[in-house]
């Protein structure tokens, strides 16, 4: 998908209605349109890129700093008592708009969220190896 297809660029650009949150040269934020909860708002770049591997460094730093500036704002007007930061990246990972995104999601006790599973842990020595390998490409 390209910028011309991009659902997130048509809002972005106005061709698209949303109800805007907030916006600066680089971001855009705005409320997910299908809320986990009342107030969960979508940031993303101004700049089109798909997700966490090709976004440039400096544009999801932006994306963080406005997170942290519309999560203290939206705790204060949903009365949220816990706020999850969520990115999905690729098919594989739930990603369904590919323009890249975060998620600010409000949320209470019991209103019936649960965090994902634990899949079991490590063999002995897994996960010191797996540990090193990832640490030795940086
Ligand atoms: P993801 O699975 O992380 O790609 O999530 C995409 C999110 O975009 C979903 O939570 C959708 O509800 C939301 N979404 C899709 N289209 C729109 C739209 N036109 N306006 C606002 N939110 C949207
Ligand atoms: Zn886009």
């Amino acid at each position: 998908m390209d910028n011309n297809t991009c659902i997130f660029c048509k809002i972005i650009n106005g061709e698209i209605p949303c109800y805007k949150v907030y916006e600066d040269e680089k971001i855009f934020a705005f409320l997910d349109i299908h809320p986990v909860n009342k107030g969960h708002t979508l940031v993303v770049p101004k700049k089109h890129a798909v997700n966490i591997y090709d976004i440039e460094e400096s544009e999801i730093a932006e994306m963080v700093k406005t997170g942290k500036k519309l999560a203290l704002k939206i705790r204060e007007v949903t009365k949220a008592e816990g706020m999850n930061i969520h990115m999905n990246n690729e098919k594989a990972g739930g990603q369904a708009v590919f323009h890249a995104h975060i998620h600010l999601i409000p949320r209470y006790e019991g209103d019936g969220l649960t965090h994902w599973p634990s899949k079991g842990g490590y063999a002995d020595g897994e996960a010191e190896e797996l540990a090193k390998d990832i640490s030795n490409l940086l």
